[in-house]
């Protein structure tokens, strides 16, 4: 570790039971660089923490902060922030798995930029991008999912893994980056336009029926 320079971490601090704190620290696409790594292991070793996890929206959480303690260990380990910025789910997808077709990565940072750029929403977006039909990024499950096939990106709409269970609605298919954004767009619009305030995706489609939705995004 010691040709690693520490690098300063962004994270959210999270209210848990018995006074203790959780800080989630804010990852893009899941990335913990070894700087990152550096800082955290550092302050986890200066406080004592001994417990760090995993998230489902590709973050991590820094468990059992007592209150008291909450402003050093934020100081210690970077800056805080009230609200994480939003993330798109990406899989590893092309370059690094191999079963990789196309570049979840890449079309997770474009898709991430068109759903800051068109929000606020009835209520909050998860979406997901695959590199092939598997679908690590759970992406027939979130409210935008992207899937990769050879030719293209199938384009889903409405999936939720919470409340209102349901697989999302594939609204495209074999699409280039361009028209798969556009028709994300498309359907963004149309959901901020008809959706109820709260009312996720998926509640929405089962409200309105898959029919009007595919009649809709024409
Ligand atoms: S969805 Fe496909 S490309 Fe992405 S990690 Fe899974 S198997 Fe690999």
């Amino acid at each position: 570790m010691d040709n690693i320079v520490a690098e300063p971490v962004v994270v959210m601090p999270v209210e848990r039971k018995n006074d203790t704190y959780a800080l989630r620290i804010c990852l893009s696409q899941g990335e913990f660089t070894p700087g990152m790594m550096k800082t955290v292991m550092e302050t986890m070793t200066k406080f004592g923490l001994t417990s760090l996890r995993v998230t489902t929206g590709q973050r991590l959480n820094l468990e059992g902060i007592p209150k008291d303690k909450l402003d050093e260990v934020v100081a210690s380990i970077g800056s805080s922030v009230k609200k994480a910025p939003p993330t798109v789910g990406v899989c590893t997808g092309v370059g690094i798995c191999k079963f990789g077709v196309q570049d979840s990565r890449g079309m997770g940072k474009k898709l991430l930029e068109v759903i800051k750029q068109n929000a606020p929403y009835p209520f909050k977006i998860k979406s997901g991008v695959s590199g092939c039909k598997i679908g690590c990024g759970f992406s027939n499950v979130r409210d935008i999912g992207l899937i990769g096939t050879p030719k293209g990106w199938d384009v889903l709409f409405g999936g939720g893994a919470v409340r209102n269970v349901r697989g999302g609605v594939t609204i495209g298919s074999k699409l280039g980056d361009d028209e798969a954004l556009a028709l994300v767009e498309k359907a963004l619009a149309f959901y901020k336009e008809n959706g109820r305030k709260r009312e996720r995706t998926s509640g929405f489609v089962n409200r309105i029926g898959e029919e009007a939705l595919l009649e809709a995004l024409k």
